[in-house]
């Protein structure tokens, strides 16, 4: 979701950092950590543009539900069609392994592994906007941004420190100002 922002606050511009291929196998690379290995591993082949326009897909509707949950609103059918049916591609399941190995080896329904990685980030949207922390879902306070944040600690109230700084920077020359 944090793939869209606003760079320069209020005078800057939008960024969009998943427009293509390259794009995505960034992304995917900066956040391999999250997901299984050997799916990562089978992830080799580059994204294509098909690839590119369901992450887009589904990262308009996180956004639109994260929009929904910070002002209490009940969620749209539309977005919530489009992360459910998404979330279908991470079904797996695990087997014993082969030759002498225990196992459990993980397979999964789908073959493409772009898109089960796409299946694991609705997942985890269903997990963060149907689970408790829902409460926590926040969006940035700082002038200009358009970031969604889940709340870590209780005076949080910045997507990331710079946002913080800059709304900090702006106050200090309202008081000089005045
Ligand atoms: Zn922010």
């Amino acid at each position: 979701m944090n793939t869209t922002f606003v760079q320069g606050g209020l005078r800057g511009g939008p960024v969009d950092a998943l427009t293509t291929p390259a794009d995505l196998d960034r992304w995917i690379e900066e956040h391999a950590e999250a997901f299984p290995r050997e799916l990562i591993e089978r992830a080799t082949d580059r994204a294509t543009t098909f690839h590119v326009e369901e992450f887009r897909r589904l990262r308009e509707a996180l956004r639109e539900l994260s929009r929904a949950c910070t002002a209490e609103e009940p969620y749209d059918e539309q977005p919530v069609t489009v992360v459910n049916r998404d979330a279908r591609l991470a079904v797996s399941w695990p087997e014993l392994g082969h030759s002498g190995a225990p196992g459990p080896v993980v397979r999964w329904v789908e073959a493409d592994p772009h898109l089960i990685l796409l299946g694991m980030v609705a997942v985890s949207g269903v997990e963060l906007l149907a689970g408790p922390r829902r409460h926590e879902v926040r969006a940035c306070a700082a002038p200009g941004c358009i970031l969604y944040f889940v709340k870590s600690h209780r005076r949080r109230e910045w997507c990331t420190p710079g946002c913080g700084n800059r709304v900090r920077v702006a106050r200090h020359h309202d008081r000089r100002r005045s």
